[in-house]
């Protein structure tokens, strides 16, 4: 027996065959009719659709054929790949040198007749072949390898189309997958900007609107009050001596009044308004619907209030206040809230200063 040399391009052919990603895949019926068909045609108890991988020959369909032997050695499409562009035909094997003695023809009911079509991929390399087998001798009618021709061309479609539908499938996966990454993505980064947005509006230490949420409130609030007509008063409120606190208790001690005098303005504010730290130990109360004598009495309460905070040590604020007026803009509203403050500080502290109207 001489055993199939390898063909000379034996690399690129195994490459161009392992791209079909084929090798010990499942059956599939479109490969098992045509192996049937071509039996059928040929008039054959046997048939198959081999695929010569490096040292083995690997069936993807056949019929008739009881122990598929998978040694590329004594495989018959191994030979017949050789020449990629004829069909072989052995029509009796005992009689041919190259196979007389091997044992798929020795063996009882051994092999008599083939013919193998190599099956060529797109860019001509043969991967297999399509081959009708039979255990008597005979001849290949021309209609016979015509036929047997066309179906290998079958053959080899059904492989491009399978490798094609497999690329795609693979790529809406991928596609499904990187649609699924996108929106995790996005999920985390509306959430970090969310995260973001609340941290650019909030004061870390006393978790109050911070200054630009503010100025933010006090725009739309003027733009409402602009248009409806209603009372709008801003007050801003500073704690007095505070250097002092900080000097004589402690820096820790300082932020701790901060956030219990925050606390405190939150929840005078709650419903009715929006109080905010405007930086270091100056707070700002937006009072919505509040006249200056209403805002006035709201500022007298709140720096009533502070006095009474458990503090163990005697805190007290100023408070300039302000009310809308008809001219005015946020920025001129503010100031002179501001400016009876420093009024209010002026005159002695703990005090609250109303702007004149
Ligand atoms: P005045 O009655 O005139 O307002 O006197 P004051 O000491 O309160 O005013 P000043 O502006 O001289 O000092 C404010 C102090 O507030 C200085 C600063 O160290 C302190 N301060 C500002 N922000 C913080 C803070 O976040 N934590 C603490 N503990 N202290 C702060
Ligand atoms: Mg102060
Ligand atoms: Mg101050």
């Amino acid at each position: 027996m001489s055993p199939p040399p390898k063909p000379d391009n034996e690399e690129a052919r195994l490459a161009a065959l392992y791209s079909f990603d084929i090798l010990d895949s499942a059956p599939e019926r479109g490969f098992d009719d045509l192996v049937r068909i071509a039996a059928g045609i040929c008039g054959v108890p046997m048939a198959a659709v081999t695929l010569i991988d490096r040292d083995r020959q690997w069936f993807k369909a056949q019929v008739g054929i009881e122990h598929p032997d998978p040694s590329r050695e004594s495989s018959f499409c191994a030979h017949a790949i050789l020449m990629p562009d004829s069909t072989m035909v052995v029509p009796d094997a005992t009689r041919d040198t190259r196979f007389a003695d091997n044992p798929l023809v020795t063996a009882e009911n051994g092999i008599r007749f083939y013919a193998g079509t190599p099956l060529l991929s797109g860019d001509g390399h043969a991967l297999g072949a399509l081959c009708v087998v039979d255990d008597q001798p005979r001849e290949l009618e021309p209609y016979q390898r015509e036929a047997l021709e066309a179906l290998s061309r079958q053959v080899t479609q059904l492989l491009e189309l399978r490798r094609v539908s497999r690329q795609l499938s693979h790529q809406l996966r991928e596609r499904a997958w990187y649609e699924q990454q996108m929106q995790l993505y996005q999920d985390q980064l509306e959430q970090q900007n969310a995260d973001l947005s609340e941290q650019t509006k909030t004061d870390p230490l006393t978790g109050l609107p911070n200054r630009r949420a503010f100025t933010a409130a006090l725009d739309a609030a003027m733009q409402k009050a602009g248009q409806s007509g209603e009372a709008l008063a801003v007050a801003v409120l500073d704690v007095d001596h505070f250097k002092t606190v900080n000097d004589l208790h402690g820096h820790d001690e300082g932020d701790r009044v901060l956030v219990a005098l925050a606390d405190m303005l939150r929840a005078q504010a709650a419903g009715r308004g929006l109080a905010a730290r405007h930086g270091g130990e100056e707070f700002v109360i937006l009072m919505p619907g509040a006249t200056l004598e209403e805002a006035r009495l709201q500022c007298e309460f709140m720096r009533q209030s502070v006095g009474l905070l458990p503090m163990g040590l005697p805190i007290s604020v100023s408070i300039g206040l302000a009310a809308r007026q008809r001219q005015d803009t946020a920025e001129t509203l503010f100031r002179r809230a501001d400016q009876a403050l420093y009024e209010a500080k002026r005159s002695g502290r703990d005090r609250v200063v109303a702007a004149a109207a």
